[in-house]
C-alpha cells in the first residue's frame, strides 16, 4: 500500500464510507433474528435494500444521514463543533422527514425545538445508541486537537438528544478507538490500550455470551460491535459477522463499519459494496471526511 493511502485523511474516508456501508448492509436485516436472517438470506452479505423500511438498494438510514447532518454543521461553522449549529442541523434533518428516526432522537429534537436548549436533562433511562451511531464527524473534526477537545465535541453533539452516563461512556470509548485507528494503530493495540481499561472501568459492557439480536440499548449495541470487531481480522468478515447477528443491525453495522474502516483502510472496502452504495451518499461521505480532517 502506498504511503498516501495510509494517511489519516484516507483512513477518515474509509471510516466514513465504512459507516455508510455498514448502515446500508445492516438495514436489510434490521430487527430480524439470526434464525430469520439465515432462513431468508443464508448469510446476508449483499447490499440489496429492502428490510422493514423497504429501502432501495444502496440506500442508507438515520445512522448515516444524521452523521452527514452533523458533518455539514461542523463544516459550516469552520470546523468547530458548536451545539447551536448542530442542534439546528439535526432539527432541519428531522423536518426533512428522514426514512427512520429513533424515539430518543425525536424527543430530544422536539425538546430543542420547544425550549431552544441544546442539552436534554440527564436521564438514567435514555441509554439508546442514537448519539453513538452519528458521532464520527466530531472525531474527524478534532483529530488534530487535544483529546479533551475531542471529548467535548463528541458529548456536545450527543447531549442534544442523549444525556446518559452509559451513552457517554460508549461514545468516549469509540471516539478514542477511532482516534487511534485513524493514526494507524492496529487491532491488538486498540484492545490493550483502549478496550481493556474501558471494560475494567465499565464491566456492564463485558459480553457474557455471543451477542445476538442486539437492541438499541447502547450496552447491547457496543457489546456486539466489540465482539465482531475483535473476533475478525478484515473489514468484510467483520461487517458480515455483526449484521448477521440481527437486531439493530443497521446501527451495529454503522458503528462497526466506522471502526473497521479506520482500522483496515480504504483498500479493504469491498468494491461490490462501494458500487452498490447510493452514489450521492458515497460522494458526501468522501467530501466530508477530507474536509473535516483538513479544516481544524
Ligand atoms: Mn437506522
Ligand atoms: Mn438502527
Amino acid at each position: 500500500m502506498s504511503e498516501a493511502a495510509t494517511r489519516p485523511e484516507r483512513r477518515a474516508v474509509a471510516a466514513y464510507l465504512g459507516l455508510a456501508l455498514g448502515d446500508a448492509l445492516g438495514a436489510t436485516v434490521e430487527f430480524m433474528t439470526p434464525a430469520e436472517i439465515r432462513a431468508t438470506h443464508g448469510i446476508h452479505q449483499k447490499i440489496v435494500g429492502g428490510g422493514w423500511l423497504r429501502l432501495k438498494a444502496g440506500q442508507v438510514t438515520d445512522d448515516t444521514t444524521m452523521a452527514l447532518a452533523l458533518g455539514e454543521a461542523i463544516l459550516g461553522a469552520g470546523g468547530r463543533v458548536e451545539a447551536q449549529a448542530v442542534a439546528q442541523a439535526f432539527d432541519a434533518w428531522m423536518r426533512a422527514k428522514p426514512v427512520d428516526i429513533g424515539n430518543t432522537v425525536r424527543r430530544g429534537l422536539l425538546h430543542y425545538r420547544h425550549s431552544g436548549q441544546t442539552q436534554v436533562p440527564l436521564d438514567e433511562h435514555a441509554a439508546g445508541n442514537g448519539a453513538l451511531m452519528r458521532m464520527l464527524p466530531a472525531v474527524l473534526a478534532t483529530l488534530n486537537a487535544d483529546e479533551t477537545e475531542m471529548q467535548r465535541a463528541c458529548l456536545v453533539q450527543a447531549h442534544i438528544t442523549h444525556h446518559n452516563p452509559l451513552s457517554d461512556a460508549a461514545i468516549l470509548c469509540v471516539a478514542r478507538m477511532l482516534r487511534r485507528a485513524l493514526a494507524g494503530e492496529d487491532l491488538p493495540s486498540l484492545y490493550a490500550v483502549e478496550v481493556l481499561p474501558f471494560l475494567q472501568a465499565h464491566p456492564v459492557f463485558v459480553a457474557r455470551k455471543r451477542e445476538e439480536n442486539p437492541s438499541g440499548y447502547v450496552v447491547d449495541t457496543l457489546r456486539a460491535v466489540l465482539q465482531a470487531l475483535f473476533d475478525n481480522h478484515d473489514f468484510e468478515t467483520t461487517l458480515i459477522d455483526v449484521v448477521n447477528r440481527g437486531g439493530d443491525a443497521d446501527t451495529t453495522g454503522a458503528i462497526t463499519g466506522m471502526l473497521a474502516g479506520a482500522l483496515y483502510g480504504e483498500a479493504a472496502l469491498p468494491a461490490r459494496w462501494l458500487r452498490a452504495l447510493d452514489p450521492v451518499v458515497r460522494e458526501r461521505c468522501v467530501r466530508q471526511a477530507v474536509g473535516l480532517v483538513g479544516v481544524y
